[in-house]
């Protein structure tokens, strides 16, 4: 295939032929953009404030859960709004940090996946010593089946973080028990040399890197997604015979985990 010269526009007013790589489909605006986030910990906090910093508007946040003494530690959120609801929480830091931001507290108010640039992120949470500890908050009404989800779990230093896929297949609770008792003995059995340049293991700045690195990452799927719906480079629908893989981080350390394919969460029909 003959490339094509760099320099080919005219002055004849006649708009130059697009490049394939640009032209692959109608780009939204960020003001077009609706993200769900469901469980407010540190990771999707930071995310959420990431995605306004990007002009993305029509943010809907719930977790009324409180603002704990560990999430101001290594999270966003100021000491002075400790044992505050950390869905009213963000939704002041979002309106603080970008006036023009509207953040809501109503997913039931939530719009469909016919809305291409919808999207929604979900989050858990191991709170105790046992992968079994896990804090997940549940929605009163389950969003559209279709709708474009990230799931991503903490636990301690380390997160947890799956594809983009429809809402109907998240991964379910036992397979996020799962992957958090797969990821333990990954770093158990080979204890990455990487976790952090200078912080120890479990420190607050190794749990801090963590959250930042994946909240950025996070924050990327979700507006390669919402600005490009059409793009099938970026969207990741399911797809039984490559399901994806789960993104380990831990500090600077990035491994992945294979989803569990026998769970009827995973499993066609
Ligand atoms: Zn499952």
């Amino acid at each position: 295939m003959t490339p094509t010269p760099a320099t080919s526009s005219t002055n004849s007013g006649e708009a130059p032929e697009s490049n394939d790589q640009w032209s692959a489909s109608p780009q939204m605006h960020p003001d077009e953009v609706h993200v769900l986030i469901a469980g407010l910990d540190p990771v999707t906090a930071t995310a959420a404030l990431l995605l306004a910093d990007a002009g993305v508007c029509l943010i809907n946040v719930t977790d009324p859960g409180p603002v704990t003494s560990q999430d101001t530690a290594t999270g966003p959120y100021p000491p002075a709004l400790e044992g505050s609801p950390r869905e009213y929480a963000l939704r002041k830091l979002l309106r603080n940090r970008w006036p023009r931001c509207v953040p809501l507290s109503a997913p039931e108010l939530f719009c469909s996946s016919v809305i291409p640039s919808a999207a929604m992120l979900r989050s858990a949470s191991v709170t105790g010593p046992l992968p079994q500890d896990l804090t997940v908050v549940d929605l009163a009404a389950s969003p559209d089946a279709h709708l474009p989800t990230i799931t991503v779990v903490t636990d301690g230093s380390v997160s947890l973080t799956w594809p983009l896929v429809p809402w109907y297949r998240r991964p379910c609770r036992e397979c996020i028990v799962n992957a958090v008792r797969d990821a333990r003995k990954v770093l158990r059995d080979q204890p990455p040399l990487d976790p952090d340049a200078v912080a120890t293991a479990h420190s607050l700045a190794l749990t801090t890197l963590t959250r930042v690195i994946t909240a950025s990452g996070i924050a990327v799927d979700l507006l390669g997604q919402s600005l490009n719906p059409q793009n099938t480079n970026v969207q990741n629908t399911w797809d039984a015979e490559s399901p994806g893989t789960i993104t380990l981080r831990y500090g600077l350390h990035r491994s992945t985990l294979t989803p569990r394919a026998d769970c009827l969460c995973a499993l066609d029909g």
